[in-house]
């Protein structure tokens, strides 16, 4: 995985987590999921009021997605994500040891965590014969000896809905120190028994519930235990980052529109996280929704990029002088010959050097129109070593490698992940060949910096360690800035990187 960008990496792989990447992998989404491997319900034996899938285990409905995800592509890895760190174009995620990897976007769905009360006996038998919902359990416990232990004022609600699945119902109100006379009257006439004494123990075989112990030692016999558990969101990792959050009296989620937006544009998140009452099909079906919303932003982003391209080479007859960038032929001189790919190669003026040159050389470029004035420069000058292709850095998938694989100015005033789209050009480098960076070291004299955005000029040993390209099978040729006179005579300083393919 080193080295790899993705669009999406979704921060839990259980219910949520796995619905919006079935959605993003089959929208043709570089989609990461890291799991922990602790989904909520994983106490319990069997799910249920899961349409098509009722009565099957936590842990085989997970093989399931899991499966069906992989097929369109999905990478699933085991991990446990500690911090989410965000920049203008990208979001980078470290998980265990230190890795870290970045995505155009984030989806949380690392779902909750149930604080349970401190009872003997009732943590060792939660999703078992201690029930967290009546939906997902009741049936199986229908018209059996029900208990409900209330453990705030908020699971009222939660003693009188029990009541639906059995008319033998018992409220215990001790650990709350018991309820008003209003709430008990509704419970009494329902035939709810209410005991106001505190449980201590929860007992019965190997997991099961028989009964409940009081204060004073007095045994109440049960058939099954209902508990609202407090519901702590797994969130921590995204605490500095002081998104929005919404407190209610179930507790601080992190706030989110209808698209699963978090206060930020590039952090979404999903199911149990921030919607503590979803049962598997609305966290399902939730991140559904998620995934896709975070698929059509992507979408919008890349329309946006392609679009400010295009009108900029389309606006005028001619962007580029037509000579290659004089920097790139002093360093490629040096080189011999072979496969070249010019990255972001405009109007194509370095890609015909190249040709020129004795390279078979590749030019790519996001702009129709660009592409077209450099397939027409190429054949009216007959080169016939060069080819074109139109795609966005940002999307565009290759598994061809080259000797050579340069690029020039790639500096986005539009989202591009520069970074990211490097380490993709890096990949695409056989081993013995040469990554060429080209860029912006410093404004031009006089410019004061007008019309360059803020992280558009890095020094080319920041950039190197930004691109954090492993030591063992990379070597760095060059890493220094070079001044360079433009054909109007205004001079530029170019950072250099040029880097060699070891293994
Ligand atoms: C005992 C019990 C039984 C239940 N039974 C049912 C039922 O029968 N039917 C039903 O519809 N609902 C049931 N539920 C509810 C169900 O568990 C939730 O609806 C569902 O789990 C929500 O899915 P989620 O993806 O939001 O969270 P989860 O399923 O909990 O998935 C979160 C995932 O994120 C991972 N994770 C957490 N932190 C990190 C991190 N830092 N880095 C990487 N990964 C991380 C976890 O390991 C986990 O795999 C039950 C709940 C409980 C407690």
């Amino acid at each position: 995985m080193e080295n790899t960008s993705w669009d999406t990496i979704i921060i839990g792989g259980g219910t949520a987590g796995l619905s919006a990447a079935l959605m993003l992998g089959r929208a043709r989404r570089r989609t990461l999921v890291i799991d922990s491997g602790t989904p909520r319900n994983r106490f319990a034996g069997h799910m249920h009021g899961v349409l098509g899938h009722d009565g099957i285990s936590p842990a085989e409905f997970i093989a399931r997605g899991r499966a069906e995800v992989a097929q369109y592509g999905v990478e699933v890895v085991s991990g446990e994500v500690s911090r989410v760190d965000t920049g203008e174009a990208s979001v980078t995620v470290t998980y265990d040891r230190g890795a870290s990897t970045t995505a155009r976007s984030v989806i949380i769905a690392t779902g909750l965590v149930d604080e349970l009360p401190d009872v003997a006996g009732l943590t060792e038998r939660w999703g078992k014969g201690v029930l967290h919902c009546p939906y997902c359990h009741g049936w199986e416990v229908r018209d059996g000896r029900l208990g409900v232990l209330l453990t705030s004022p908020l699971a009222l609600h939660q003693a009188e809905l029990v009541r639906q699945w059995s008319p033998t119902e018992t409220v215990f109100t001790g650990l709350i120190g018991g309820i008003d006379k209003a709430a008990a009257h509704r419970l009494r006439a329902r035939g709810v028994e209410i005991v106001d004494e505190r449980v201590v123990e929860v007992f019965g075989e190997s997991g099961s519930v028989s009964g409940v112990r009081l204060e004073s030692g007095t045994k109440v016999s049960l058939d099954a235990l209902f508990v609202g558990s407090t519901p702590r969101p797994i969130d921590s990792f995204v605490a500095h980052l002081g998104l929005s959050r919404t407190d209610s009296a179930v507790g601080s989620f992190l706030t989110t529109d209808a698209m699963g937006t978090t206060s930020h544009r590039r952090i979404f998140a999903a199911g149990n996280v921030v919607d503590p009452r979803a049962t598997v099909p609305m966290a399902m079906g939730a991140a559904a929704g998620v995934g896709a919303a975070v698929n059509a932003i992507l979408v919008q982003e890349d329309t946006e990029a392609a679009t400010f391209w295009e009108e900029r080479y389309a606006g005028s007859e001619r962007v580029w002088s037509g000579h290659p960038n004089s920097t790139m032929v002093d360093v490629v001189s040096d080189l011999n010959p072979g496969t070249a790919l010019d990255l972001g190669c405009g109007e194509g003026a370095d890609t015909v050097w190249l040709a020129q040159n004795g390279w078979d050389a590749t030019g790519l470029d996001i702009s129709p129109t660009a592409i077209a004035r450099a397939t027409t420069a190429t054949s009216s000058l007959g080169i016939d070593r060069a080819r074109f292709v139109l795609a966005d850095l940002s999307t565009w998938r290759s598994d061809q490698v080259f000797d050579l694989v340069t690029t020039s100015f790639l500096h986005s005033p539009v989202a591009l992940d520069r970074i990211a789209a490097l380490r993709q050009a890096a990949e695409r480098v056989a081993v013995g060949g040469h990554l060429l960076i080209v860029s912006h070291a410093a404004p031009p004299p006089g410019s004061g910096g007008a019309h360059h955005h803020a992280d558009m000029f890095v020094a080319p040993a920041d950039e190197v360690r930004m691109l954090a390209l492993d030591p063992a099978r990379w070597e760095a040729v060059l890493t220094e800035t070079r001044q360079r006179t433009t054909t109007t005579d205004v001079w530029h300083e170019d950072g250099v990187i040029l880097l060699r393919r070891l293994s």
